[in-house]
């Protein structure tokens, strides 16, 4: 076999066979396929698709290129949570705490910043020290002692997405409900859930931009869960504005510690809020979504959410006084806030240019040897259906480079859409 023939394979709408998925996976793996072949490849993926079985086929060759983690002996039931990516989504941050302090061990591995959405281990690498790296070992002993961690994909777990991710990033290949579903199931697979709650994002800061394609992701991801016996709970929340406030990675941080604190933006809290009682829920923790979202509600309000982050920062070797103090967290040079230029009801805040713009100020990368700035980002003030008056303060740049700043300006104030009529607010979950 030859990788250049399956790559024309795909590009002429060909179906691969399962040899041919597996042989192009572990090549890849074994570095005898180049990037620039497994990026034409992708790119062929995203234009012309695969069908279920192809899907379900690359989502078992990923979770067989490494080893595939056995929680049993560890946990009781084995939960885990993802997202499909959004802008603003710090969301782990606050639910694994949680749900943890509730009472249900939970162990996660995410990812980094994947094109225009952001990442949940660049997010925590803004805390100096915190280690992403934990092996298989590292991984079941924290879970077992400390009921949580948060940390990368390990290099022995689904080795295949970890380095099919990083590429992806930066070759325009994100988007393709094939390549996020078996992207998102051979983790959750190789990392030994059990159930596993999909936080499907919706919208224009999201890989799904209508409902439609989000219930196709959900249904294919939910079949892939049933075949490897695998509980799925699929939650499809908006992504038109961006979740809470804060873009970007230290500044996500300080409002993830701020949720867990009990304050943080409403939307941001209710969707944390909503997601653990699900968690919570398919973990048996609680014998329906009421009880389990007063469990979560309780594990904030009296302090044990966010103990519970402090120790899993201290376990993974991060300095936690950047926890107590978030004030200092990486701190951009240039903080400018900017005003409304006309009064009005706010009728849209584009999640997608409101990501990009992020990643352009340096929060994400724009090639695979680009290095993260932690510093900076946005700070976005109001959320759809608001009424905001001229100067009033629409959002803050956190910059570190002037040139990027004005940019920035620009293009998130074209985000901002004001009209004369009143607008109505933007759900929070869909289904
Ligand atoms: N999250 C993932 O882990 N993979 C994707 O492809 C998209 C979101």
């Amino acid at each position: 076999m030859r990788a250049v023939d399956i790559i024309l394979k795909k590009r002429e709408k060909g179906e691969l066979t399962k040899e041919e998925i597996n042989f192009f996976v572990q090549g890849f793996v074994r570095d005898q396929i180049p990037d620039y072949q497994v990026s034409a490849w992708a790119m062929a993926v995203v234009l012309n698709g695969m069908t279920p079985r192809e899907t379900t086929d690359l989502t078992l060759a990923m979770v067989q290129s490494g080893r595939v983690l056995d929680l049993s002996g560890v946990v009781d039931i084995a939960v885990d949570k993802h997202s499909s990516g959004g802008v603003g989504d710090k969301t782990s941050l606050v639910v694994l705490p949680v749900v943890a302090a509730a009472g249900l061990p939970v162990g996660k591995m995410s990812g980094r910043g994947l094109g225009f959405s952001g990442g949940t281990l660049d997010k925590m690498e803004s805390i100096p020290g915190y280690r992403v790296d934990l092996n298989t070992e590292e991984f079941k002993r924290q879970l077992k002692e400390k009921g949580i961690v948060l940390t990368g994909q390990s290099v022995d777990l689904a080795p295949a997405d970890g380095k099919l991710y990083a590429l992806r990033d930066v070759t325009g290949t994100v988007q393709s409900i094939p390549l996020i579903a078996s992207s998102i199931m051979s983790k959750k697979i190789a990392g030994g859930a059990q159930a596993i709650v999909l936080d499907i994002k919706v919208g224009r800061g999201a890989f799904m931009e209508t409902l439609e394609m989000a219930r196709d992701l959900a249904g294919l991801m939910e079949k892939i869960g049933d075949l490897a016996g695998r509980k799925t709970v699929c939650l499809l929340s908006d992504m038109n504005q961006p979740l809470g406030h804060a873009v970007g990675n230290a500044v996500e941080v300080a409002e993830a510690i701020e949720t867990l604190h009990g304050g943080g933006p409403a939307d941001f809290l209710e969707h944390c809020l909503h997601v653990s009682a699900h968690m919570l829920h398919i973990g048996h923790r609680a014998r329906d979504l009421a009880e389990a979202r007063h469990l979560a509600e309780e594990a904030i309000a009296d302090g044990a959410a966010f103990r519970k982050f402090r120790v899993l920062v201290e376990a993974q070797g991060g300095d936690v006084t950047y926890v107590d103090q978030p004030g200092k967290l990486p701190r951009a040079k240039l903080i400018e806030p900017v005003p409304a230029t006309r009064g009005g009801w706010l009728a849209g805040v584009d999640a997608r240019v409101i990501g990009e713009a992020s990643v352009a100020l340096g929060a994400g990368r724009a090639s695979k040897a680009d290095v993260v700035d932690h510093a900076v980002g946005l700070v976005i003030h109001h959320k759809v259906g608001d009424r905001v008056e001229q100067g009033d303060t629409l959002f803050d740049i956190h910059a570190n480079d002037s040139r990027k700043q004005s940019e920035a300006r620009q293009r998130v104030l074209e985000a901002h859409v004001i009209v004369d009529q009143q607008v109505p607010p933007l759900p929070l979950f869909y289904e």
